[in-house]
């Protein structure tokens, strides 16, 4: 069960990625974890990665693919893993295709968690959060007692700047641009199943269980 996960940011592709690892008790692979793990294990790697980090550069895409692929040769992934935010871009999707077909592996699943953009605006540009607690909330769906205020220790809520609309619409732009191509891509492998993101985290969850015959 080797799973890719597509989708906007914002789309809840992170949190489905996480409730399929937990079903399924298979690894839940996200880029960044990866390379936490490896520089604060100081791999060979790690190393490289670091450098990147540091000077505050893109990881090449190379680069990046090898760590993936070295962390799904791992043994708690040999029955599957899902991989969360990696490929981004059609050249890593090649990449990682290429990389997996020496090993005589492929992915098995690609699936895209959609939701319009005007959706994810709102839903983005409805979060807050508490700088004391760092406790989070959402102006319709899970607002606070009092407007504005932290339920919990009083303080007043504040925007994340990553949720500005401005800034979520930039990154649906990046989206459209370089990830959305995946879904095409992965459609002419004969591995795409896309669903309906919209619908509540519990339904979500039960569609993809449906394409992956529970
Ligand atoms: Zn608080």
């Amino acid at each position: 069960m080797k799973i890719i996960m597509l989708g906007a940011p914002g789309a809840g592709k992170g949190t489905q990625a996480e409730k399929i690892a937990d079903r399924y008790h298979i690894p839940h692979i996200s880029t960044g974890d990866i390379f936490r793990a490896n520089i604060s294990e100081g791999t060979e790697l790690g190393k490289k990665v670091k450098k990147y980090i540091d000077q505050g550069q893109l990881v090449p895409d190379e680069l990046t693919c090898d760590l993936v692929v070295d962390r799904i040769s791992k043994s708690d992934a040999a029955n599957g893993y899902v991989l969360d935010g990696f490929p981004r871009t059609i050249p890593q999707a090649k990449t990682l295709t290429d990389a997996m077909d020496e090993r005589n592996e492929k992915i098995d699943y690609a699936i895209s968690v959609e939701v319009p953009d005007k959706d994810i605006i709102e839903r983005m540009s409805g979060r807050r959060v508490c700088p004391g607690c760092g406790a989070t909330y959402h102006i319709k769906h899970q607002p606070p007692k009092q407007e504005g205020i932290c339920d919990k220790c009083k303080k007043e809520l504040a925007m994340r700047d990553d949720d500005q609309p401005e800034t979520v619409k930039k990154r649906l732009k990046v989206y459209h641009e370089q990830t959305s191509p995946l879904i095409d891509f992965y459609r002419t492998q004969d591995v795409l199943y896309q669903v309906d993101g919209t619908t509540g985290i519990e339904t979500v969850f039960c569609d993809i269980m449906k394409i992956l015959g529970v």
